[in-house]
């Protein structure tokens, strides 16, 4: 997280915000701030009301209550003029893939009302943090996905914003992509630049985030730093069971589960044991001659699990 500039107010707030599509209340009573300088991870598995949320920020879907601050201007009243001061990363790459990349980055500069000296004088600095100096001439459609999604972001920072948005930033991307992305998302917050993003990569959010929140069915289900998230929500050892039982680890959860002071959850033929303190389990199973087992500490993906369920989410 960068130092904050003295005075410098929360670049976005959301207080009891509510969205509704027909009967479904898509974001239930949600509030979230973010902090000057810092980057934000909204997790949450796919329907968790994510989008909608970023959706009602900027002022492009119309909330049913609540009230939004978005640098410092109220949304959606004066969603307009707040956006001028807000990058935005889609989920979904959408560029014009009848220009080049520098075209591209030229016609939202100005969109922004950017004067044209100013963006001939920006636009090489943003293609060289995107890795894309090599491509400023090359057309849309010659451009790798990582390359789109370089450029989505280069795209973002044309008007110099306080606030990044960024929806999925890595979904769709190799890693080597992904780490390029991290690596200038982090720059970026170094700067000084609020990062709000939402994701359901958890190494993302425990790399980039300072805070984060996890969200599902429209509500907030826990907020903090990463590390306070997993000290809150979870034991903090791990110890994922498999191997040859008799009548599955089904039946094995059911045996010693409960007298190992364990708990336990199944997935496929995988016994997730959650503790407190191993010493009993281990020892048990060091005395299994047909198990295996992997001891690990509690992450942020146990945490997002044990709070949205292991049900599948389409
Ligand atoms: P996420 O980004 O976390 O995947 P979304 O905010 O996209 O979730 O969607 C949350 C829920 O709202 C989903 O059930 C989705 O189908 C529904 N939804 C989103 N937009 C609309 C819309 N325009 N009309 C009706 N339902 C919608």
């Amino acid at each position: 997280m960068a130092a904050a500039r003295p005075g410098a107010s929360s670049p976005l707030e959301i207080a009891r915000l509510v969205k509704r599509y027909g009967e479904q209340t898509v974001v239930n009573d949600l509030s979230l701030s973010v902090a000057p300088g810092e980057c934000f991870a909204l997790l949450g598995p796919n329907g968790a009301g994510k989008t909608t949320t970023l959706r009602c920020a900027l002022g492009l879907t119309m909330p049913d209550a609540g009230q939004i601050t978005l640098c410092g201007e109220p949304v959606p009243e004066r969603a307009r003029e707040a956006r001028r001061r807000v990058g935005v990363v889609p989920q979904f790459d959408n560029l014009d893939p009848d220009f080049t990349c520098t075209e591209n980055l030229r016609v939202f500069g100005r969109y922004f009302g950017i004067d044209t000296a100013t963006l001939r004088e920006r636009t090489p600095a943003l293609l060289a943090f995107a890795g894309l100096a090599h491509k400023a001439d090359a057309r849309i459609q010659d451009l790798s996905g990582g390359m789109k999604r370089r450029l989505t972001l280069a795209r973002a920072l044309v008007n110099r914003p306080e606030l990044l948005l960024l929806d999925e930033p890595s979904t769709g991307l190799d890693p080597q992509a992904r780490h390029l992305i991290w690596r200038r998302l982090k720059q970026l917050v170094a700067e000084g630049t609020s990062v709000l993003l939402t994701t359901h990569f958890m190494d993302e959010a425990e790399r980039l985030a300072d805070r984060l929140a996890i969200m599902d069915n429209g509500r907030i289900l826990a907020t903090g730093s990463p590390r306070e998230v997993i000290a809150a929500h979870i034991e903090p050892h791990v110890v994922e069971v498999y191997g040859d039982w008799p009548d599955g680890m089904a039946a094995w959860v059911c045996t010693h589960g409960e007298p190992l002071s364990v708990r336990c959850e199944l997935s496929g033929d995988t016994a997730f044991c959650y503790v407190d303190d191993t010493a009993a389990l281990l020892a048990h199973l060091a005395q299994q001659t047909t198990l295996r087992y992997l001891h690990r500490p509690a992450n942020l993906e146990d945490v997002f699990l044990k709070l949205t369920g292991r049900d599948l989410r389409d």
